[in-house]
């Protein structure tokens, strides 16, 4: 019974069916334009691909290494692979049908896949999955649109700066050189404030004990003690 009452109402307001309709059209604006069509059918008459492709059919021949002609048939002056059109070898065709399903307004420029999915509803061609690849690839708008997906980026936290020239240093070792009298490492100890260094000429097999000594010799003797090292 209390359904009766709200009888006459209406969920969703009235723009909102307009909205739909609107989107609808849009839709059907992703199928094959007529002019797309016609320009397609004026290309397939004079295609030289296109016209071997025909020649090879009415031969007898079922395939030419590159498609199965068995599945290639003929439908209003243009030429059907699989059910779809095949696109001429043109590139201002080519280039107006990925326009007409990644930039035009419907189509929204979607990715790679479903770029690739529009055109195949109605068209086909060889090697149009690099095609298509590239050119979203290096499309503008689709880069500024591209949702931000990583979390946001934090503070930066400068390094905190030496007191001192010496308090805070880097090193690393370069192993495996050649031999040069009886050393075959080097040793580099860098300062983080005046950029100078060290070049400790070493074995690559130095134990930890030769290593402080080192150390005591070429770092702490001359500067002190440090209080970071990395
Ligand atoms: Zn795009």
């Amino acid at each position: 019974m209390k359904h009766w009452q709200n009888h006459s109402q209406i969920l969703l307001p009235e723009d909102a069916f307009e909205a739909l309709q609107a989107n609808t059209t849009a839709t059907i604006s992703l199928e094959i334009d007529k002019e797309l069509l016609k320009e397609s059918r004026t290309l397939s008459a004079v295609n030289k691909e296109i016209q071997q492709i025909r020649r090879e059919k009415a031969n007898g021949t079922t395939r030419d290494g590159k498609i199965a002609l068995g599945i290639c048939e003929e439908n209003s002056g243009l030429l059907m692979y699989n059910g779809l059109i095949w696109i001429p070898d043109n590139d201002i065709l080519r280039l107006r049908i990925l326009r007409d399903h990644h930039d035009a307004q419907a189509a929204g420029h979607p990715g790679q896949a479903r770029t690739l999915e529009l055109i195949r509803r109605n068209f086909y061609r060889t090697g149009q999955w690099k095609y298509i690849h590239r050119y979203v690839d290096y499309c503008y708008t689709s880069h500024c649109i591209k949702p931000i997906r990583h979390a946001p980026f934090g503070m930066l936290k400068p390094l905190e700066l030496p007191h001192r020239p010496w308090d805070m240093m880097s090193m690393d070792f370069i192993t495996a050189l050649l031999m040069s009298n009886g050393k075959d490492a080097l040793w580099v100890i860098i300062d983080w404030l005046t950029k100078m260094g060290h070049f400790v000429a070493c074995h690559g097999t130095m134990n930890p004990e030769d290593l402080a000594d080192h150390f005591l010799q070429q770092v702490i003797r001359p500067h002190g003690l440090p209080s970071d090292i990395e």
